[in-house]
């Protein structure tokens, strides 16, 4: 395998670093299950130099003109782009997607969102409030030091998507990889490095949730924005409190995609295919409750289990795959262990349901039908490719189950009825929602949860509220008028 590796586990004050002592966390290739690199958990000395240069870094960085730190991100961006296949590759053995989509979908977000962010800095302002003679105005100011932690199924793009914004309002961030995927950040950590982003400005430190909980309640940080899964979320918004610090909480789901008898059968098998298997299931925003109208529910289940047969499963530095393993052997016992629980309950296994006879973390696509709401496999976040087909009759009856659930990330519909599609999106009590499509995520458009699948909002203007605060000014110009 090429050696695309980083060359230490940690990037801080613009340069990488290594402290031995740290715990070593091991770098699996999910695709061969061999251990292809490893790096350091961050020691309280590694931790302590990362948040001295974030702190050291601040005030620099948001003094400088929001049009410089603009230029600084959108060429990071073109050396992202430069770099694409390498990124790729480096994502692809990080999480064992299959290359073809890592290709597309990683360094390039990622790209995306340090250019479109890198637009904006010059842009941010506050406003003018004229009060009779009096008047106010408002200044946009960044918060200060910010600390992202990350999943492991998308490391590049969620380095870049909470880097991205956070620089742009003139933060320094301090971004701890999951432990699972530690390698991708550092590369986002070089390019913006590399791009003229002063040191200090966006470090990489690894660890688990030791570490994390430690950079959560440090006095210096001024906020957090985590993904990953709901617990992780709970404990961390509860951290965050004790500072009163600004939080981002993007979490799991349980999401629903509504396929009506009058929708394009092939828009909506590619949608829930999408929606279901594209990384292996393993996306926050996946529709895993796919409800299909009842005289439609043989047709749909014929040509899903038809299309799925397209896939090509193998190894996914090789181009040709278009279907890859579970990221960890542990997640790979979890989704079977799902699998299990669906059988047991009585749910129909429509195709798939068997780990793969090779090296690696391969599982089957999976399809169950006749699956009932108060089944586990309809309630919990599985993060696997499983797919649970549920029937309906009518349109309220449908909308009450989609959103009988505690999560609210994401939310499909499919029909051609332009009225009932957009009824639907309306009442539907999720952050992100798709029309005849799903799962897209531009940087133009914010995204997140309600919920408990969410507080606040990535990507989009939405960001830059949570990446920034208002100051107001008062100016008083006709002397003080107090009562004694
Ligand atoms: P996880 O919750 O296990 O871990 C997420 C991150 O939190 C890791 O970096 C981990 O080290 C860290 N962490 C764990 N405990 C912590 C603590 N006490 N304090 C601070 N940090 C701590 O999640 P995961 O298994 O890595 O990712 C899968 C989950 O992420 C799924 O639930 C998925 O839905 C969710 N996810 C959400 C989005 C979104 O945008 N909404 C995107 C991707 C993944």
């Amino acid at each position: 395998m090429r050696d695309a590796k980083p060359r230490a586990s940690h990037f801080i004050a613009g340069a990488y670093a290594e402290d031995e002592q740290g715990d070593v966390i091991e770098v699996i290739y999910p695709g061969s299950g061999e251990k292809v690199a490893q790096v350091h958990s961050a020691t309280p000395e590694i931790v302590e130099q990362a948040l001295t240069a974030a702190s050291s870094a601040q005030t620099a960085w948001s003094a400088m003109l929001g049009t410089e730190r603009g230029r600084i991100l959108r060429r990071a961006a073109e050396i992202i782009r430069e770099r694409n296949r390498e990124l790729s590759e480096l994502e692809t053995i990080d999480t064992g997607k299959p290359l073809q989509e890592t290709l597309v979908a990683d360094a390039t977000s990622a790209a995306d969102a340090l250019e479109w962010f890198g637009n904006l800095a010059a842009s941010l302002r506050g406003e003018h409030i004229q009060l009779g003679k009096d008047w106010a105005y408002s200044i946009r100011e960044p918060l200060g030091v910010c600390v992202g932690i990350g999943a492991w199924n998308y490391p590049t793009q969620i380095a870049a998507w909470k880097g991205a914004p956070a620089l742009a309002c003139g933060n320094t961030m301090v971004f701890k990889p999951s432990e699972e995927t530690p390698l991708c950040a550092l590369k986002v950590a070089e390019a913006l490095t590399e791009a003229g982003a002063p040191a200090g400005v966006y470090n990489v430190i690894q660890g688990r949730g030791d570490v994390g909980a430690t950079l959560v309640s440090d006095p210096r940080v001024a906020k957090v924005s985590l993904t990953g899964s709901v617990p992780t979320g709970k404990k961390v918004y509860a951290a965050a409190a004790e500072g009163m610090r600004h939080v981002t909480m993007e979490l799991g789901g349980k999401s629903p995609i509504l396929i009506f008898d009058d929708a394009d059968l092939e828009t909506a098998v590619g949608g829930a295919i999408l929606g279901n298997f594209y990384s292996t299931g393993q996306i926050c925003s996946n529709g895993t409750r796919v409800f299909v109208q009842k005289d439609i529910k043989d047709a749909f289940l014929a040509r899903l289990a038809e299309r799925l047969k397209g896939i090509t499963m193998g190894d996914p530095l090789d181009e040709a795959v278009n279907y890859g393993p579970m990221v960890s052997e542990a997640q790979l016992k979890i989704v079977l262990d799902f699998i299990e629980k669906g059988k047991a309950e009585g749910a129909r296994l429509v195709t798939g349901g068997k780990r793969v006879g090779r090296n690696g973390w391969f599982i089957e696509p999976t399809v169950f039908a006749d699956v009932a709401d108060d089944m586990t496999i309809a309630r919990e976040e599985i993060f696997g490719p499983v797919a649970s087909i549920l029937d309906f009759d009518t349109e309220e009856e449908v909308l009450a189950r989609a959103n009988a659930t505690p999560f609210g990330l994401s939310a499909g519909v499919f029909t051609q009825d332009v009225t009932r599609a957009h009824r639907i999106a309306r009442a539907f009590q999720a952050g992100s929602c798709w029309i005849n499509t799903y799962n897209l995520t531009p940087v133009e458009v914010s995204f997140g949860g309600s919920k408990l699948s969410g507080v606040g909002r990535e990507n989009g203007l939405a960001a830059i509220e949570h990446f920034s605060q208002l100051k107001t000014v008062y100016v008083g110009m006709e002397g003080v008028d107090a009562p004694y």
